[in-house]
């Protein structure tokens, strides 16, 4: 018998950062299916397998395979996890993290947080750190997304913000897709791009990435440049672009600075030694930058191939460049725009939620930018040393400076580079929590306090996507077994820490929230003035006009589409900026003995680590395991096949893996998704085999290549 009559809740998807809204059927307090929003502008109706799938994902024998469902704690590390009530769950945290900080003060306790957190969860535990415990210890794993980007667009153009939005696809005449696959990792942005194709036979799309990828199987033009090598192809696409008087001087001239400098360095990037930097023909180098310069509307769309690098932040500035030195930006498709790796990463920058920013896209860095947020806060200040980043945190714990880490909605025993050191890490810390939907991550292994979240379909708030596109997500049905929504479970520990230290009353003055909406109107005043400007938007305006994009200031009609149209920039001069770009190594090149550079990357129909994918068999048909591509000859010439078992290794680990036999691959370079970890398989996935190394600027981690050997296993 129906209790509950059939409903139907708007929603967003919770796997990439395309955004896709979903229409979520209930009945009887069960999801019951999921649909594309035709009302939503991500998407208009359509979604990949993975969100088509998602209520699969929700189905009730799903719940008992995987998610936690119950808080549990171990008192000993030699002892299994035990069912425990919220009550006492809450209370061994908050009496643990007290002590920790008691005795050794705030720095020696952090978070790890995540992209996938809805923004007023974000918002929550960053002002939890930053107002109440007192240090800036907390980082995300949207450090190994998007801060690269972060970077290289404060670099150039001032401030973090992708001025484009998807309707740009559809409007370019010359589509320049570098180190992204949206294919496989944002599918439904990849149907723009077919549709674009499709609609306009004179549109041009260059693909460059080191594999022929599924996008690079459309390209007009593919450069399948070596890892690491996007500046030295870059610049040297801005030394064609100057000898053959492609450059738009009059907008150098009126709306940027530093160009003289870069032009100089462009000097000795011509075709030629780029072509040998690159391992590509240099009469593919001039043909791009012939396409780029020539075409009315030139559009850039990049993602971890420019971001996992330990040159991150100037790769990202050496293509932005090339958009300042056309005037390709602030028209209708034309523009660099980012793509998001995953759903929330741009929310989360939005509230300051990593280790150096601060509410609304301020700096930690910047006295005046602490005394705002002090002051907005209504505490007496926020601490001016910076936090470590997901590195450099994990390092700490490892080496016992940081005792007491709490983990919210990511796997770092999965995704983090030099993965062997980062478990030996998770083993050191005294004391480790985990905020979950999954009770049986690679990370859950090592919790000591296992505390359930509420999870896609269970819960309210917002994200915005990557093209500054705020949307509602919504609860369609109560939280599996006893999950609590991530910001409440943060409230909660801010009252429980605050009575331990002492300060409860100052605790529940700062974390007085009952409702996400009320967190949501908090950030969106501290926005006020900001580049992010949201205070024309409220939960009821969403309600009512559907998802929208930022800057959406008070008074506004609607959020702007395209940014810089004016062609003033938020830098102290107005104008963008050149920054001059040098070619680098990787950090970690091939030798005799590690000859071949593994690449890795998303399949279409996986999320991640699978903790949610993997519940569907479905979405295992395209790849049943996790297959190292290699090229034909590599395999041979190692006595291997198609299909064979290989041993891969490197100074740091070992595993055995499938081969393929993939001839859109160089020779010396293999890939392997990155989905596979110690719950799929034996050993810890990709990230065995990469290395710590960051960029300097934005340290994000250069997950995106690692030497390793191949041998008959
Ligand atoms: Fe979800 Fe991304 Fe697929 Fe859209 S493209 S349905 S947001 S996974």
């Amino acid at each position: 018998e129906s209790h509950f009559p059939p409903s139907v809740t708007p929603s967003t998807c919770c796997y990439c950062g395309t955004g896709c809204g979903v229409l979520i059927d209930s009945r009887d307090g069960r999801i019951t299916d999921v649909r594309g929003d035709p009302e939503h502008p991500a998407n208009q109706g359509r979604l990949c397998a993975k969100g088509a799938t998602l209520h699969l994902t929700a189905a009730p024998g799903t719940l008992q395979a995987n998610r936690a469902l119950y808080p549990e704690v171990r008192t000993r590390r030699d002892q299994p996890r035990q069912r425990v009530s919220w009550e006492q769950a809450m209370a061994v945290a908050a009496r643990r993290f007290a002590a920790v900080i008691a005795e050794h003060g705030p720095e020696a306790v952090a978070f790890y947080v995540s992209g996938q957190l809805l923004t007023e969860d974000y918002y929550v535990f960053n002002k939890l750190v930053k107002g109440f415990i007192g240090s800036n210890n907390i980082d995300t794993n949207s450090r190994l997304c998007m801060s690269s980007a972060a970077s290289g667009y404060k670099l150039t153009l001032g401030v973090d913000a992708p001025p484009n939005c998807y309707e740009d696809i559809g409007l370019a005449q010359c589509l320049f897709i570098t180190g992204a696959n949206p294919a496989a990792a944002h599918p439904i942005v990849f149907r723009r791009i077919e549709d674009a194709r499709a609609a306009n036979p004179e549109l041009k799309i260059i693909v460059a990435d080191p594999r022929r990828s599924e996008t690079a199987a459309i390209a007009d033009l593919h450069l399948a440049l070596k890892p690491g090598t996007d500046i030295a192809l870059y610049n040297a696409m801005l030394h064609v672009l100057l000898a053959e008087n492609l450059v738009d001087r009059d907008y150098i001239a009126a709306h940027t600075e530093g160009f003289a400098a870069l032009e100089a360095i462009a000097a000795d990037y011509s075709p030629a030694v780029a072509a040998q930097i690159c391992g590509i023909p240099a009469e593919d180098i001039v043909q791009a930058a012939r396409w780029f310069g020539l075409s009315k509307a030139s559009l850039s769309l990049w993602c971890q191939g420019l971001n996992q690098s330990r040159h991150g932040s100037h790769n990202n500035a050496a293509l932005i460049h090339l958009h300042l030195a056309t005037g390709h930006i602030g028209r209708p498709g034309a523009g660099p725009f980012s793509l998001t790796g995953q759903p929330n990463a741009m929310g989360g920058r939005e509230v300051g939620g990593m280790a150096n920013l601060l509410s609304a896209h301020r700096d930690l860095g910047s006295a005046e930018h602490r005394a705002e947020v002090a002051r907005f806060w209504g505490v007496p200040e926020v601490p001016a040393k910076p936090g470590l980043t997901a590195v450099q945190l994990f390092e700490a714990v490892g080496r016992g400076e940081v005792k007491a880490l709490w983990i919210a909605c990511t796997n770092p025993a999965h995704s983090l580079p030099d993965q062997a050191r980062v478990r030996a890490a998770l083993e050191t810390a005294e004391f480790v929590v985990l905020q979950e939907a999954y009770g049986d991550t690679d990370t859950a292994a090592y919790a000591d306090l296992l505390l359930p979240a509420a999870s896609w379909g269970e819960k309210e708030g917002t994200v915005t996507n990557s093209e500054r596109r705020i949307s509602r997500v919504r609860a369609a049905v109560a939280a599996a077994g006893e999950a609590r929504a991530d910001w409440a479970i943060a409230v909660d520990f801010a009252h429980r820490l605050g009575d331990e230290l002492g300060r409860g009353e100052e605790a529940r003055r700062l974390f007085p929230y009952r409702r996400p909406e009320a967190i949501f109107n908090e950030h969106r005043d501290s926005t006020r003035g900001r580049d992010l400007d949201i205070t024309g938007l409220s939960y009821g305006l969403l309600e009512q006009r559907g998802p929208q994009l930022w800057p959406f200031p008070e008074g506004a009609e609607a959020g702007l589409p395209r940014l810089y149209a004016d062609g003033r920039f938020p830098t102290p001069s107005g104008r963008a900026r050149f920054v001059p770009v040098q070619h680098q190594e990787v950090a970690e090149p091939t030798d005799v003995d590690q000859p071949i550079s593994l690449l890795s990357g998303r399949l279409r129909d996986q999320w991640h680590g699978m903790s949610r994918t993997g519940t569907v068999p479905r979405l295992f048909h395209g790849a049943e395991e996790a297959v190292l591509a290699m090229h034909p000859c590599d395999l041979r010439h190692r006595g291997l096949e198609d299909g064979d078992l290989a041993r891969v290794s490197n100074g740091r680990d070992s595993l055995v893996l499938r081969v393929a036999a993939v001839a859109g691959l160089k020779k010396g370079r293999a890939w392997l998704p990155m989905h596979w970890g110690s719950r799929f398989m034996h050993g810890a996935g990709v990230n065995a085999f990469t290395g710590p190394a960051c960029d300097p600027i934005s340290l994000q981690p250069e997950l995106k290549h690692a030497p390793v050997q191949v041998e008959k296993a």
